[in-house]
């Protein structure tokens, strides 16, 4: 099938040439799929939020269950449990990742337990990329047989012990939205485990349409399926990939060169060297008592110059559209979002916007 388009009446056509209607969708999931590697499935979908909305209708949550879910995440990792008519349940952070922490989210489970609801999934999140305590909190989603979805919407191409991020859980999720490391400017993939899956979840992206001549619907469906276009893009993308990656590690060394010697500021960085993050954003903590700046004077600083930097995610326990839910935890998400600031990090950085923001930095000493 060829498909052509006239992008303006100045430019010329573009055109796409596709032996079937599909062509650079398989063509998009079978690069990603061979990229994660651990034999997964996956399925190119119009969003991350799409991808987490399908992971859980796959795992069979419906009205009534409850999710547990990482606390200190973007409002898209908790609302398709909303959508679903089901209740969430925030968890809180360690300060290692700043992801899910494994002691809270057993302490939620067990009290989920003796209420005599057991949870049906747990969403956590490798934020900023950086993976999260992966051994822990698959083994607790195992011990408890509950269905473990990694929202990996930030952490393409981070990995954990070599393993990719999105591939640890019982489904993983990626976002291509135009903020994250690899755009297909809106996208996501959502990544399982077996072909009955992956099926299940086109015929679900594809308004459940009955594979018969007229259009016949047994269910209710949704139109969540990636454009044949942003897939052309998404294949082509991934040939960027690991430049993406080396320039966000650039990044990140270099705020760690430029925060090293000043006080009370602390970068995040991996534990050890079974982490590995895609530093997809580089983030500090700014101590107040042990700093001479705060965070809201560097914030304010970055922006007399136009550099842009912003706090970090609000955690869901303290957000008004969330208020009556329960929380697992202390205030360890609440702190870094008190004290912390995501840095200007993108892959198209060059040495003079390096400059102007250490400059920026320095005049605040
Ligand atoms: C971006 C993001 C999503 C949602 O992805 P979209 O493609 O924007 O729908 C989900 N979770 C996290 C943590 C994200 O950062």
């Amino acid at each position: 099938m060829k498909y052509s388009i006239a992008l303006s009446k100045s430019i010329s056509n573009i055109s796409f040439d596709f032996d079937s209607d599909d062509q650079y969708l398989f063509k998009f999931e079978n690069v990603l799929a061979n990229y994660l590697g651990e034999n997964k499935q996956v399925v190119a979908v119009n969003s991350g939020t799409s991808a987490i909305h399908l992971a859980l209708i796959l795992a069979g949550v419906t009205q009534g269950d409850i999710v547990l879910c990482q606390s200190f995440t973007f409002s898209a990792s908790a609302n398709p449990i909303v959508y679903q008519k089901a209740s969430p349940i925030f968890v809180d952070s360690e300060s290692q990742t700043w992801n899910m922490c494994p002691y809270q989210l057993e302490k939620a489970i067990k009290k989920c337990i003796l209420n005599e609801v057991k949870p049906k999934a747990i969403i956590a999140v490798h934020l900023y990329g950086m993976p999260l305590k992966i051994d822990q909190i698959v083994n607790i989603a195992k011990k408890y047989k509950i269905a473990l979805i990694e929202d990996a919407a930030e952490a393409l191409g981070s990995s954990f012990k070599g393993q990719k991020c999105g591939t640890f859980g019982d489904f993983g999720i990626i976002s291509f939205n135009e903020n994250k490391i690899l755009t297909t400017f809106g996208g996501g993939a959502l990544v399982c485990e077996t072909e009955k899956q992956k099926q299940r979840a086109i015929f679900l992206a594809t308004q459940a349409k009955e594979n018969l001549p007229y259009y016949q619907h047994f269910e209710v469906g949704y139109n969540y399926r990636m454009s044949n276009v942003l897939a052309f893009i998404g294949i082509s993308q991934m040939e960027f990939l690991d430049d993406y990656l080396l320039s966000r590690s650039n990044m990140n060394r270099f705020y760690k060169s430029v925060f090293k010697k000043i006080k009370g500021v602390s970068i995040l960085e991996e534990p050890n060297n079974d982490y590995f993050s895609n530093h997809w954003l580089s983030c500090i903590i700014i101590d107040p008592e042990k700093a001479i700046f705060s965070k809201e004077e560097l914030r304010l600083a970055f922006l007399k110059e136009k550099i842009e930097s912003r706090p970090l995610w609000k955690p869901m326990h303290m957000q008004p559209v969330f208020e009556n839910v329960d929380f697992y935890g202390t205030d360890i998400c609440q702190n870094l979002f008190e004290r912390g600031l995501c840095l200007p990090s993108g892959s198209n950085l060059v040495e003079s916007d390096k400059e102007r923001i250490k400059n920026t930095i320095n005049k605040l000493l």
